[in-house]
């Protein structure tokens, strides 16, 4: 099930494609709040699921544009990194240039983990937004506080919960067509 592009025109770019490749030339100036940059994330948590992957879907968002999308590809690539967050900074930090992604907000359908939560401090990130919390494996908040420590050289903004249910609920329908 493709989304509707029409109705997400941030995810659109001028050369026709949608995700997965970095954002180059123009770009519509899309102002975006939370809410509907998590709609975008979970339009990629959506697509993972259609490879088999847990749908889990992150976008990067920079002076109110959607710089880049990705969702999880861990078995559509066979690789323990390729998170969804993983994926999208590194197309983030093709697209501004540099590593340092500190005037970007990562917004993703589910909390980080500790590698994710890692790769973000790394990225000197400056906003985190989630929708749902993974008591599991959360590494902003759950299990650990990654993102806010004042041990480490970076802390990232927070904020949680835009869009939660919806988020949840995409995974735990994930898992209960896989484990019927
Ligand atoms: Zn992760």
């Amino acid at each position: 099930m493709l989304p509707d592009w029409d109705a997400l025109p941030h995810l659109q770019r001028t050369d026709g494609s949608h995700r997965g490749e970095v954002y180059r030339g123009d770009m519509n100036a899309v102002v975006i709040d939370d809410v509907t940059a998590m709609r975008a994330a979970l339009v990629e948590a959506r697509l993972a699921s259609t490879h088999g992957d847990v749908p889990v879907g992150a976008v990067v968002v920079r002076n109110g544009q959607v710089i880049a999308s990705a969702g999880n590809q861990r078995e559509q690539l066979g690789d323990p990194t390729a998170h969804a967050e993983m994926q999208v900074l590194r197309l983030a930090a093709q697209h501004v240039g540099t590593w340092r992604l500190d005037d970007c907000t990562l917004y993703v359908t589910l909390e980080p983990c500790v590698m994710c939560a890692g790769a973000i401090i790394n990225a000197r990130v400056g906003t985190v937004v989630f929708g749902a919390p993974d008591l599991k494996a959360g590494a902003i908040g759950s299990l650990y506080n990654v993102a806010v420590d004042p041990r480490l050289n970076h802390e990232a903004v927070v904020r949680q919960g835009v869009l939660a249910e919806e988020c949840g609920l995409l995974l735990q329908k994930f898992f209960s067509e896989r484990r019927p």
